[in-house]
């Protein structure tokens, strides 16, 4: 099984990132309010991520770092409605096949933690633990019995960027919860509970809010809100780009093509712009299964899918141009 586990973790867990945003997703699944990350040398050392939601069971601990079990889904037809971000079940069992792992969790109401640890896919005993509550996951020295993948590794400035990346899109995602990221022991993102526009304000700049323009356009099932930035901002915030469909960070052609054309339609404008958007749509009209890092999603009608985005997009543009 654990042959298994890295051939699975090569594909879920490419770097410290995809192994941070696996852990993130947990914790925002289990309706964390408080998120602290802690990483050393790029996640490579260290990735920590605490969190203060519904914990783990002690019975369900073991159960949790193996592959396959996700407490998410309970029918194969849930499949296709999927709600939370993780629903394979092969999140931690990946990472802790190629990681020492350390799970420590107080479920609510529990009279304490129990703490397990994860060596290569060998897992331990449950061991009482102290923890006020939620859950903490230590990731220690990733891939350091893999050297074939370890070195595809980048250096830690890299690595970290990758991470920090990673949280952006997360907590863009979920701007009513906090966050933390510190590295190395220097806090790098300090991110406290609000609305989008505080939460983009934070992250890509006041000029970004207040040069965007809002927008909220539903058609039938679809909807597409969020803020989309000014053409004409100063480069470094021009680069900014995250759209996300159904709370999941995407990059998809189709949705790409759809905002580019309409800013081109709208403000003749061919330099792309910063945005952050948020399409939702039924979990039936988009395939999220498409690959494992789940950055990338198929549309049932890409076509549908494309003409509303930009429309909406125009639309809402339309109404700026002076
Ligand atoms: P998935 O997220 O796809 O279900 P994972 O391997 O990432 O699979 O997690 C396995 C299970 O462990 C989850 O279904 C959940 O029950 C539990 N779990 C993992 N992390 C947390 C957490 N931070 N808080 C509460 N439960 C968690
Ligand atoms: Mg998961």
């Amino acid at each position: 099984d654990t042959l298994v586990n890295q051939i699975a973790a090569g594909e879920v867990v490419e770097r410290p990132a995809n192994a941070l945003k696996e852990l993130v997703e947990n914790s925002l699944d289990a309706g964390a309010d408080n998120l602290n990350i802690e990483l050393l040398a790029g996640g490579t050392k260290l990735i920590k991520v605490i969190d203060d939601g519904g914990g783990i069971e002690r019975d369900d601990l073991h159960l949790a770092l193996h592959r396959h079990a996700t407490s998410k889904i309970r029918s194969f037809d849930d499949l296709s409605r999927v709600a939370t971000l993780g629903f394979r079940g092969e999140g931690l069992a990946s990472i802790a096949s190629v990681s020492r792992l350390v799970l420590t969790s107080r479920f609510e109401g529990a009279p304490h933690a129990w703490r397990v640890e994860a060596d290569h896919g060998g897992v331990g005993e449950p061991e009482p633990a102290a923890l006020a509550m939620g859950t903490t996951v230590e990731v220690h020295e990733l891939y350091y019995q893999t050297p074939a993948r370890r070195k595809f590794l980048k250096s830690d400035a890299t690595e970290f960027a990758h991470c920090e990346d990673a949280v952006k899109r997360l907590a863009l995602a979920n701007p009513g919860r906090q966050f933390t990221l510190t590295h190395n022991g220097r806090a790098q993102l300090r991110l406290t509970r609000g609305d989008l526009a505080r939460r983009c304000a934070e992250l890509l700049g006041d000029e970004f809010v207040q040069s965007g323009v809002r927008l909220d356009e539903r058609v039938g099932p679809l909807r597409l809100w969020g803020i989309a930035g000014s053409p004409t901002l100063s480069k470094a915030s021009r680069d900014a780009q995250y759209f996300f469909v159904n709370g999941r960070f995407v990059r998809d052609k189709v949705v790409q093509h759809a905002l580019r054309e309409a800013y081109r339609d709208v403000l003749h404008h061919d330099r792309h712009a910063a945005y952050c958007l948020f399409l939702e749509l039924d979990p039936e009209g988009v395939d999220v299964n498409v690959h494992p890092t789940k950055i990338e999603v198929r549309f049932r009608e890409s076509q549908g899918i494309y003409r509303f985005v930009f429309s909406a997009l125009s639309k809402a543009l339309s109404g700026t141009r002076a």
